[in-house]
Order: C-alpha cells, then sequence, then structure tokens
C-alpha cells in the first residue's frame, strides 16, 4: 500500500476531538511514510488532516472540482493538486490515485464518497479496503443501517464486511494493510 485516501467532513464540527482525531489521523499516514489522497481543499476537517499529514513530512495530494476551488479553499501548500471538471471525475481520480480508504466523522458529501466507493467494490470494480474510523461511536448509525439491509435481505454479508471499523488512526491503518478482499459476487449465481 502507497496511499491512503481519506474522506472527512468540510466543515470542523463542532465537538474539537473530531479535528484532534483529524490531525492525529494525518500524522499517522504521513509517519507511515504513506501518500494521503483527499479532496484538495483547507475547508473544515480536510484542512486539519491535509495539515498535519503535510507536516509529519507525508506526501498529499488533492483532488479537486474547479466549481469549488473558491468554496472549500483549495490547498496551495500540498505536494499535488489535480483540479477536475466535476465531482465524478474527483471521485475517480480519488480512487485511482489510492489502495485503501479511511473515512473520518463528515456529513452527506463523506458518506456520499465513502458509500460510492463500497458500492463499486461490491461490483467488483476494485478489491480495496473500507475502514471507517471513530472514537466516539459517530458511525454506529451507518453499521447499525447495514445490519438492517442484511436482515432485511439487501445486503450480503460479504458486501456489508467490506466496508470495516477503527477506533485510532493507526488501527485504521493497520486494518487497510491487512485488508484481504471477499471473492464473492454481487450477482449470486
Ligand atoms: P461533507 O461531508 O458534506 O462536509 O463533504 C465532504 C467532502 O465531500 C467535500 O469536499 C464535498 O465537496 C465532497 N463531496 C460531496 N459530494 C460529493 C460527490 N458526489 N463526489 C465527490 N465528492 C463529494
Amino acid at each position: 500500500m502507497q496511499a491512503v485516501c481519506v474522506f472527512c467532513g468540510a466543515s470542523p464540527g463542532r465537538d474539537p476531538a473530531h479535528a484532534a482525531l483529524a490531525a492525529a489521523t494525518g500524522a499517522a499516514i504521513g509517519l507511515r511514510g504513506l501518500r494521503m489522497v483527499y479532496g484538495g481543499g483547507r475547508a473544515g476537517l480536510m484542512g486539519v488532516v491535509a495539515d498535519a499529514a503535510l507536516a509529519a513530512g507525508g506526501e498529499v495530494y488533492g483532488v479537486i472540482p474547479q466549481a469549488l476551488r473558491e468554496r472549500e479553499l483549495q490547498h496551495t501548500g500540498i505536494t499535488r493538486l489535480s483540479v477536475v471538471p466535476d465531482m465524478h471525475s474527483r471521485k475517480a481520480q480519488m480512487n485511482e490515485w489510492s489502495d485503501g480508504f479511511i473515512v473520518l466523522p463528515g456529513g452527506i458529501g463523506t458518506l456520499e464518497e465513502a458509500v460510492e466507493i463500497q458500492s463499486w467494490s461490491q461490483l467488483g470494480f476494485h478489491r480495496k479496503g473500507i475502514v471507517y474510523l471513530d472514537e466516539d461511536g459517530f458511525w454506529d448509525p451507518f453499521f447499525a443501517l447495514t445490519q438492517r439491509m442484511l436482515e432485511g435481505g439487501f445486503l450480503r454479508a460479504p458486501h456489508r464486511a467490506i466496508a470495516v471499523r477503527a477506533h485510532d488512526p493507526d488501527a485504521a491503518i493497520d486494518a487497510l494493510l491487512a485488508w484481504t478482499p471477499s471473492t464473492e459476487s454481487r450477482w449470486p449465481a
């Protein structure tokens, strides 16, 4: 694994513990000598995670849509910034540049990116790990929802298991390093 993509809020959040977790995550990625890929802005937790990875000596690659360069405060101090035409190209580029994904607390944008990456894995378009990282149960309701999907017969166990959990940044990176993808197809024979 060479590069880890981080999805996180473009807002700082109300609880300073979330910004602290973002900073610890960026630092852990940089200290492990991994490249970090993210949304390319300085807004909210995105800026925190990028600055922390850079401060730890890591390379940071950002991918920002043209229309969000101002709103998400395009980061001018990162190693490489790709400006793309739209949100779809952003996700495609983030996926192309990354070997695994860490999902920090965030809002609808964070959830959307993480869930789409999981759906691509379920469809067999990639086989990379996805780790939801929290210290306070932030992602509990998401995992409760996928449990409900499983019980309702809408999600199969190997596909639910594509998304794993961790409660500190080093454990999240370890989970990505240890990730062994299921060979189970989305479409049963
Ligand atoms: P949020 O969690 O809503 O603060 O958003 C976090 C990040 O996700 C922001 O950089 C958003 O621009 C980004 N985002 C939201 N929707 C999408 C999408 N459909 N594709 C790619 N990035 C997105």
